[in-house]
């Protein structure tokens, strides 16, 4: 196998101990879940046995399902490098490509069997595509297809972070088209215990050999930095802006402006991506960074127009542009090797989209940072559209609100990875094993911040249920002074009325909206 590997790759490749292991369970029969992280080589797991075939000049072919285009035609171009006979069937292939892979597809031993060795396609051509269907059932009749390798296998974990309905349909593929003694291989860069377990159930592996190579990327440096907070530059500006965003915001932008001169100018060439939640908030920071600090980026979200899109992604690959800010569209398929940072400006949705996000930094192993950006305000947020909150959301919160654990042994223990200790011995230095003290330090001034700022919000909210009420608008009001009285038993601190509330003037219908002076009179104060 290595013989055929440098042959084609040259002299120096070699294979890991890992991916001899997936590749050996495909030569067994045998299913098989490997977890390699980005970067690792995880498509050598699939492309090795089909140069193999080809060598020894055996026919067979293995059906790639890969969730992304994009994904799908870089596969291609790395095909091409290794001289390896693969085609691509999804929804936007040319009509006379489709022919030509369905006559190849359907050769039987006479004709010496199919050319092909690797087909890649989507989920969703597999699902409905009866053609293909028809052509990959003709090729198993045949005894040709040796194996299906599904990339992205996280993708049919339903509550995992990139779930896609059409990878449930897989498993009846399998049975009912490729013929049930074809091996599955399933591929992903990042699963919990949980999600792999979800794989298993749902692609119906059986007794998969399970390849795992550890997810430590030792040339990240993680950090969090509280947007509440003021980093570096003494405490004077506490309290200024507090709850609008002012002031507090400036300082985590010049931090991240910093972070991408400094490494524009270190490394030369290099790239950074700043992923940001909305498109909106793409726009509003590019703008910050491009008008306040001068920073060389562009944004990158599905707003745009695809021309624009492969433009900006272009000029980035290329190193003509610096920075990108994004939204988590950008990167799937992207192979830059030397991203000197990623940047989350507010929090991922889950801590397996960090990771998987950060991993794009770096990948050439030399030092790479990977920040992220985050207010109780946005955590707040993102509480309540992850439903109240649950496993995924507990741990976006521990990892950024964290003080005293290492953000890298924080990581890795998500992923079932268990370690003691800190960052080690040619680890970055994460910035709680770097400076614990300055981390609780600027956690609690943030903290102070944010609960001024919540103090304030709830008084808000007090004013306008007050005035509402008042104002006779009963649904509104109720709704408003039962969150208020809501946020203050959280507290527990009792409401009392200083004064008997003045009764309702007469006359006017219950839920008007029509507005009524406030009365004067009922003021609310704290209890102490
Ligand atoms: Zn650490």
């Amino acid at each position: 196998m290595e013989a055929i590997l440098r042959a084609r790759l040259g002299p120096g490749a070699c294979l890991k101990v890992a991916q001899l292991d997936a590749v050996r369970a495909l030569q067994q029969g045998r299913d098989c879940l490997a977890t390699l992280p980005t970067g690792f080589g995880k498509s050598m797991v699939y492309q090795l046995p089909a140069m193999w075939r080809e060598e020894i000049d055996r026919p067979g072919v293995t059906v790639v399902v890969t969730p992304l285009l994009s994904l799908l035609r870089d596969q291609l171009r790395g095909c091409e490098d290794l001289d390896l006979n693969a085609a691509a069937w999804c929804g936007t292939a040319d009509k006379r490509d489709t022919e030509r892979i369905d006559r190849d597809l359907r050769l039987d031993a006479d004709d010496g069997g199919p050319g092909i060795r690797l087909l890649y396609t989507t989920p969703e051509s597999l699902g409905s595509n009866a053609r293909l269907r028809d052509a990959l059932r003709a090729c198993a009749r045949n005894g040709f297809l040796t194996s299906i390798a599904v990339d992205e296998a996280h993708c049919v974990a339903s509550w995992g972070h990139d779930f896609r309905p059409a990878y449930l349909a897989l498993k009846d593929f399998r049975d009912d088209v490729a013929g049930h003694g074809v091996p599955f291989q399933a591929l992903t860069a990042t699963a919990t215990p949980r999600v792999k377990e979800q794989i298993v159930s749902a692609l119906g592996l059986r007794d998969p050999a399970l390849v795992a190579t550890s997810l430590n990327r030792p040339n990240l440096r993680y950090e969090v930095i509280r947007r509440e907070s003021v980093i570096g530059g003494g405490h004077s500006e506490v309290g200024t802006g507090v709850g609008t965003g002012v002031g507090t915001e400036d300082v985590a932008l010049a931090h991240l402006a910093a972070m991408a001169k400094e490494t524009k100018e270190r490394w030369p060439g290099s790239a950074g991506i700043v992923y940001a939640r909305t498109r909106a908030e793409c726009e509003r920071l590019a703008a910050l960074l491009q008008d306040k600090h001068d920073v060389d980026c562009e944004v990158f979200h599905a707003g745009r127009t695809g021309e624009a899109l492969a433009r900006t992604q272009g000029n980035w690959a290329g190193g003509d542009l610096h920075c990108v800010v994004a939204t988590v569209a950008f990167g799937m398929g992207v192979d830059k090797a030397d991203v000197r940072f990623v940047s989350h400006w507010g929090p991922p949705t889950t801590l397996e989209g960090l990771y998987q996000e950060s991993g794009r930094a770096g990948r050439d192993s030399k030092p790479a940072r990977c920040v992220m950006y985050v207010g109780s305000n946005e955590l707040d947020e993102l509480r309540k559209v992850t439903g109240g909150g649950g496993e995924a959301y507990a741990a976006v919160e521990a990892y950024a609100r964290g003080v005293a654990r290492c953000r890298r042994i924080g990581l890795l223990e998500h992923f079932g990875e268990r370690r003691a200790g800190g960052c080690g011995e040619g680890e970055e230095r994460c910035d709680v094993c770097a400076d614990p003290d300055a981390v609780r330090r600027a956690a609690a001034a943030a903290d102070r911040i944010s609960d001024g700022a919540a103090e304030r919000r709830m008084e808000d909210a007090r004013v306008a249920a007050e005035e509402d009420t008042r104002g006779g608008t009963a649904g509104g009001g109720d709704w408003k002074r039962r969150r208020v009285e809501i946020a203050v038993r959280a507290r527990r601190v009792p409401l009392v009325p200083t004064q008997h509330r003045p009764p309702v003037p007469p006359g006017r219908p219950l839920g008007s909206r029509k507005f009524v002076p406030p009365m004067k009179g009922t003021k609310y104060r704290l209890k102490q």
